[in-house]
């Protein structure tokens, strides 16, 4: 589908806040604030959250028109971080005097449950969606044979979003990017 319910919500949002006619150029403070709402309503694709409850912005910097976003990718988020980055993008460039949007991705520190906010943490409690980290040793089913005769080989894969587990029935391996909804 090429038209996402949030596409809506951004736009009203974005509404709301854009300044009045013959208001003066914002400063960069009401940029940095109207920058941060906006990013408030970027959704994770896969999750009922934002990009801000999930506390995957690490960094907003502003530069005249120009806007430099780091992201701390998780590994639930991982697949759906290039969807974001350009949610991201579209979403910022709609911000009167924004020009140009730039979203780095920044492995230096992991993500933790702790950068979620608490409302991030409830909307996943209210959908049926426990932490990620809390499911890691649930059962795995194995994709290509069905068996939950399934092992956890590294709690973080290869990369910070992935969990590898093993299928001892068929002996492949399995990628994980997030838990199952419960
Ligand atoms: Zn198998």
């Amino acid at each position: 589908m090429a038209v996402r319910p949030q596409g809506k919500v951004v736009k009203q949002t974005l509404a709301s806040v854009r300044p009045g006619t013959g208001e003066a150029m914002p400063t960069n403070q009401t940029l940095n604030d109207q920058i941060w709402e906006a990013l408030g309503t970027v959704q994770d694709p896969e999750l009922p959250v934002t990009v801000t409850d999930l506390g995957l912005i690490d960094a907003v910097t502003v530069d005249g028109g120009r806007v430099h976003v780091t992201m701390i990718p998780t590994f639930s988020a991982c697949p759906a971080i290039d969807v974001m980055r350009q949610d991201i993008q579209k979403t910022l460039l709609n911000v009167p005097g924004v020009h140009t949007v730039e979203v780095a991705l920044s492995f230096a520190e992991p993500w933790t449950i702790a950068r979620m906010t608490e409302r991030g943490r409830q909307r996943l409690l209210h959908h049926g969606l426990s932490v990620p980290l809390r499911h890691a040793a649930a059962p795995v089913a194995c994709p290509f044979c069905g068996s939950t005769n399934t092992v956890l080989e590294s709690p973080f894969g290869t990369t910070l979003c992935r969990s590898i587990y093993y299928c001892r029935d068929c002996r492949n391996p399995i990628e994980r990017f997030k838990p199952p909804p419960t």
